[in-house]
Order: structure tokens, then C-alpha cells, then sequence
């Protein structure tokens, strides 16, 4: 009997604790947020607390949070689950907004795109980077994967999964060898597939490529070996472990093949382990 109440104690203790630090953590963030609401995060300063404010100027850089708050990554994934409650506003669908729809002219959205603007839609979000801060995220997605890709990249934000940039493709001029050679995260970006009038996944806005850099695009043209991005020599190798690896072990494998997605890994002419497509 004894011990069941030492047992009831030391839950009942361990529960306060973690409610406390939860009620703290909250707490500081409301009054950071406060705080900071009138003012722009400048680049590369770091808080140690959610900031809500969105900023007009450009977001890439912005650190929203610093996850090194906590010893576990239980409680870092509890911290994360609470920032999401608090920055549900920040994970959003939109039609096309014009500042944006500007940006991607002659860039993503190209002169001859067959894609009307009402059948994309902008999506913001949230996303642990590799400093394991909290950076905005933008994507412009097809409006038929834009639920499911914004429950993914929730899901992929609770868990704490790393991607180091999710950016517009249009801040590299639309140039996906630059875009994915910086490991930058992206999906609309209107093409044909070489050679032919079909409109490429991406192309339709079907498509979506994550931590590039470390999940190349590899196929053998004219005997001899591509790779794409041309620095991602390092990764075609899967057998060997690194960090960032899409495998079939991994999260976002597992989150975007849920939704119904085809994983670029799993072809068998060409394998594009960065790329789900619809
Ligand atoms: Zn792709």
C-alpha cells in the first residue's frame, strides 16, 4: 500500500512539473509576443520564445524559437505541440496573395503557365530547422494537395523534423539546381517535361521536394550518372547513414505516403528521394 502511494505521489509531482513548465513556457511567450509585436525579427537573432509577429519583409531567416529549451526530446516534441496550440494561426492556406503572385511572375509562374492562379494556393507554415530553431515557412502548392500538405508539414512540426529552408522557389529566380543546392524545400514551379508538352508534377503544383541537398535526384542519362543537385554527391549512396536521409524508415516518408503520396524514392528508372508527388 505503501508503495502504491509513493508510486501516486512521484506521478502527481511529475505531472506538476511538466504543467508548471508548460504554464511558464506559455507565459513568456504571450508576453514576449506582446512585447515584440509592433517590431521586426532581424535576421539571424535568435529568441528562446515563440515570436507571432509575421513580418512584411522577407521571413527566410527569421528564428520564431529556439527549441534548446529542454534536457529530452519529449518534452521538446510537449514544447512544440504547445507552440503549435499557440501559433495555430501560423500554419494557413490562402488563395494567391497578390505580393506573392507579383514575385512569381516570369519566375515559378512562368509566361506560358497553363496553371490558372485560382487552382494554387499559398501555404504557411512552421518548421524546426537544423539549428533546431522555429522558422516561418512558405509553399505554393496545387489547391488539391493543399490540406494534406498542410497536415503534413503540422505533423512534421510537432514531431520536431528537421528541414533546413522552405522557401519560394522564386527567390532563386525559379532555378531549381540553385534552390535545391541550398537544401531549400519547395513545390509549384511551372515546366513541361523535357522534350514534351506534359506539364511536370511540379509544374502542376502536384509535387513536393524536401531537404534536396541530402535527398538528390539520381538517373542514369546516356550511360552516365545525374545528379541533382550537382553537390549532392555526398547522399546518392543510401546505404550509408547520415542525418536528413528520406528513407522508408523515415517521418516524412511515412506522413506523405499516408496522404496518398508516391515517394521518388520508390521509382525504379530514376530515383528522386527528395520528391512525393500526387
Ligand atoms: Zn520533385
Amino acid at each position: 500500500m505503501k508503495r502504491h502511494i509513493n508510486i501516486i505521489i512521484t506521478a502527481v509531482a511529475s505531472l506538476l512539473i511538466v504543467t508548471l513548465a508548460g504554464r511558464e513556457f506559455i507565459k513568456n511567450h504571450k508576453k514576449e509576443s506582446n512585447d515584440k509585436s509592433s517590431t521586426n525579427v532581424s535576421e539571424n537573432t535568435c529568441e528562446d520564445i515563440p515570436d507571432t509577429s509575421i513580418s512584411d519583409t522577407s521571413i527566410s531567416d527569421t528564428c520564431v524559437a529556439d527549441m534548446n529549451t529542454s534536457d529530452t526530446s519529449t518534452s521538446e516534441t510537449e514544447i512544440l505541440k504547445q507552440t503549435y496550440e499557440n501559433n495555430k494561426e501560423q500554419f494557413y492556406i490562402s488563395e494567391i496573395p497578390d505580393d506573392i503572385f507579383e514575385k512569381m511572375q516570369g519566375k515559378s509562374y512562368k509566361a506560358d503557365c497553363t496553371l490558372p492562379r485560382e487552382n494554387l494556393r499559398y501555404i504557411h507554415v512552421l518548421h524546426v530547422g537544423f539549428d533546431n530553431q522555429v522558422h516561418e515557412g512558405e509553399l505554393v502548392v496545387n489547391k488539391d494537395i493543399a490540406d494534406d500538405v498542410l497536415e503534413i508539414f503540422k505533423e512534421l512540426y510537432e514531431s520536431g523534423y528537421q528541414i533546413e529552408k522552405v522557401r519560394l522557389v522564386d527567390e532563386y529566380d525559379a532555378d531549381d539546381e540553385a534552390s535545391m543546392s541550398d537544401n531549400n524545400s519547395s513545390a509549384f514551379n511551372f515546366r513541361f517535361i523535357s522534350h514534351t508538352t506534359k506539364i511536370s508534377k511540379h509544374g502542376m503544383g502536384m509535387a513536393v521536394d524536401i531537404n534536396t541537398l541530402y535527398n538528390p535526384y539520381v538517373k542514369t542519362v546516356d550511360g552516365e550518372l545525374s545528379i541533382e543537385p550537382a553537390n549532392g554527391a555526398d547522399y546518392v549512396d543510401r546505404s550509408k547513414d547520415f542525418s536528413h536521409k528520406i528513407d522508408h524508415d523515415d517521418l516524412c516518408y511515412k506522413l506523405f505516403t499516408e496522404h496518398g503520396f508516391e515517394w521518388g524514392g520508390d521509382w525504379t528508372h530514376s530515383k528522386d528521394y527528395q520528391h512525393f508527388e500526387k
